[in-house]
């Protein structure tokens, strides 16, 4: 069976003192969740909180975003090899935050996905459609292409040590969620197109939805067979509805 995994996208929320309770509360709930495993991607600010609130519980933490580059003159910028020093296992690549408010084109993700594994972190690579183009009916070629021009960057068998999390861009915070047919759909359409280059790989690969889980949408979403976990923004940052979220993807399947 393949792991399941519930991820929080912190974005840039969060302060010492909140943060504090927020990742005790989570860590101290994070057994009611067997068998998924439980990370936060906390603001780089916040690393060196996060590792030392969670070392040795068995929740993870990670990064938003790194640097294509591994070191030099990129002012403002965090490379992999710093994100790996703070004992980060995971890093958002493309969150389509980045992609639209900062620019971030398809080669540039890619490369960031390269920069992540050279530095052994594991990327959660989001790939996603906008509103415009869900209804032009260009769902299925936009996510393919975002995941190809990773393909051709990093090669197949990079997948191997990645994560994928399809989110739909209308369906970020904004409250507004992909059915479960729909998210299965899409994750049953990124699943194949990786079984055109490897069939195992593509059967042990952990797909993510994100876009407004809630705890009252979750149990329905993971149920699903292709949905493997979440990646989870707003809902992250209250502690009661994440370990909900965390429990339905313990609960998803049989
Ligand atoms: C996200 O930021 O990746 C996300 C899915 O946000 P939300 O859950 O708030 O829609």
């Amino acid at each position: 069976m393949r792991a399941r995994l519930v991820a929080g996208n912190w974005k840039m929320h969060g302060n010492l003192a909140a943060n504090d309770r927020l990742l005790e509360a989570v860590k101290a709930g994070a057994g009611g969740a067997p068998g998924v495993e439980i990370a936060v991607c906390v603001p780089f600010p916040y690393l060196a909180q996060a590792s030392a609130a969670l070392r040795g519980s068995g929740v993870a933490w990670g990064a938003q975003t790194l640097s294509e580059h591994d070191s030099g003159a990129h002012t403002g910028e965090v490379a992999g090899p710093m994100l790996r020093d703070f004992g980060c296992k995971y890093v958002l690549v493309g969150h389509s935050e980045r992609r639209t408010l900062y620019g971030e084109r398809d080669a540039q993700v890619a490369a960031k996905f390269v920069a992540a594994g050279r530095a052994g972190l594991v990327p959660i690579l989001c790939v996603g459609e906008t509103l415009e183009q869900r209804e032009g009916g260009a769902t299925e070629d936009t996510v393919a292409r975002q995941l190809r021009a990773v393909l051709d960057a990093a090669g197949a068998a990079a997948l191997r040590d990645a994560v994928v999390a399809y989110e739909p861009v209308w369906a970020i915070g904004t409250g507004r969620t992909a059915t479960p047919e729909q998210a299965q759909d899409v994750h049953a359409f990124i699943r194949g197109l990786v079984e055109g280059h490897d069939r195992e790989l593509a059967a042990n690969l952990v797909i993510l939805y994100g876009g407004s889980v809630k705890a009252a949408n979750a149990k329905e979403l993971f149920a699903k067979p292709d949905v493997d976990g979440g990646l989870i923004g707003g809902a992250s940052l209250v502690a009661a509805d994440f370990l909900a979220i965390c429990a339905a993807a313990a609960k998803g399947k049989a």
